[in-house]
């Protein structure tokens, strides 16, 4: 179905990106799954190209442009799988916080490089003994003369070795009541004493991704490192979510599609007696459901779109969004696994993989069960 929400600008910039995607970026993505981490050259392409912080002011560099241009980028390297390189969270999920509440020494300072590529971004909340609960978080940085000086670790962080900036949620006041009215944020570079990279995890999937641990042991940082003020670092990590959360859903649509349209195709083509398995009426019926979920799930997104960009809120359709779309590519890279038979779960298969990065979409940016924690409560639901 034709997308109303893209004008016919956006569909240029589109087959710009695609271009690129598929010259530069794909030929890369089996090297990064071996790797266990995307390579800076490719991100510096990128920045080059003009598919890093797109929405970002021209002044720093960027193209100032809506953000249907970078669900644009999103989409584009979603349908490669470039997982990898997660474009979404450095310019659509990081970048936003220095945007919105950086001074203008800091953006003068960080904005460019994130935008060219020579700046990656990472946000570092959740530590081993707190995820969902964000306020039960326990790195502080302390106020030491005109520095904070952070101890504490974090665990599960995107970008983790190969990021040079990291939005840290710490405590300046540990003792604060309510506790999340302690929480601050602090950037921190990846070159500062006493910050250290523990290491790369092992994951099921998303395998190009640096997903790794940090510490801070004494880690001494201006005070002019502070992003906002002190306090109000929930406030703005709750400002910022609806953005997070659109753009897995709008990931999770592009991941769909990918594998529906890959199951497709190998459904028409394998055969099974004496007939392509495409023939069958289980066939049909499964991929017909699947088919008619993507396009609810498209038209859902779309409509979503279009309302951030207005700047509506839209912290409970988000929400709604997070959770059943990455419901649906979860179920839908299962059932496409299993049209592909044996095929399906062999590593080498496309499909296999997908249904691997599937896993996790519904865990993180705030798991699906606290999507639904959200809903309910704007619905009026519970204490
Ligand atoms: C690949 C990957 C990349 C990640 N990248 C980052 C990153 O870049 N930066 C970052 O800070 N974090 C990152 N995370 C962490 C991610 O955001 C957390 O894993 C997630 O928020 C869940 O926290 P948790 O793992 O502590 O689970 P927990 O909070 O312990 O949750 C465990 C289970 O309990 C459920 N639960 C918890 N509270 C409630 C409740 N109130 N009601 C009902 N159920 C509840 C959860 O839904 C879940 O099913 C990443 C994680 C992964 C796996």
């Amino acid at each position: 179905m034709r997308r109303d929400v893209f004008t016919e600008d956006h569909e240029l910039f589109r087959a710009q990106v695609r271009r690129f995607v598929e010259k530069e970026i794909a030929p890369k993505v089996s090297e990064w799954n071996a790797r266990g981490m995307s390579d800076r050259e490719s991100w510096r392409r990128a920045g080059a190209e003009g598919l890093l912080g797109v929405c970002a002011p021209t002044e720093y560099g960027g193209a100032g442009a809506d953000f249907l241009y970078a669900a644009i980028v999103n989409e584009e390297m979603a349908r490669v799988r470039a997982h990898g390189m997660m474009i979404s969270l450095h310019s659509d999920i990081c970048l936003p916080y220095l945007l919105a509440y950086g001074t203008d020494d800091q953006k003068r300072r960080w904005v460019p490089g994130a935008v060219s590529g020579e700046v990656l971004l990472g946000v570092a909340m959740t530590e081993p003994g707190a995820g969902s609960d964000l306020a039960g978080i326990s790195t502080t940085a302390r106020r030491d003369g005109d520095s904070y000086v952070l101890n504490g670790a974090k665990t599960f962080i995107s970008n983790g070795q190969i990021g040079d900036l990291f939005i840290v949620v710490t405590k300046t006041d540990p003792n604060a009541q309510p506790p999340h009215a302690g929480v601050s944020l602090v950037l921190v570079e990846g070159n500062t004493a006493g910050f250290v990279r523990g290491k790369r995890l092992h994951k099921l999937g998303l395998r190009g991704q640096d997903t790794s641990e940090l510490f801070f042991e004494d880690c001494r940082v201006p005070a002019g490192n502070l992003l906002g003020r002190e306090g109000q670092g929930f406030k703005m990590l709750m400002q910022q979510l609806q953005q997070e959360r659109l753009v897995i859903g709008v990931t999770a649509v592009a991941s769909c599609r990918r594998a529906l349209e890959d199951t497709v195709a190998y459904v028409k083509d394998r055969r099974a007696f004496g007939q392509p398995i495409a023939a069958f009426q289980n066939t049909q019926f499964t991929l017909a459901e699947l088919a008619t979920q993507v396009e609810v799930g498209q038209a859902f997104v779309d409509a979503l779109l279009a309302a951030h960009v207005r700047g509506d809120d839209i912290v409970t359709e988000v929400s709604m969004a997070k959770w059943w779309t990455t419901d649906l590519q979860k179920r839908l890279t299962s059932d496409c696994v299993q049209l592909h038979g044996g095929y399906g779960f062999m590593l080498e298969t496309p499909i296999a993989e997908d249904y691997a990065d599937a896993a996790v979409q519904s865990i993180y940016a705030g798991t699906n069960e606290i999507m639904k924690v959200i809903i309910a409560r704007r619905m009026g639901l519970g204490g």
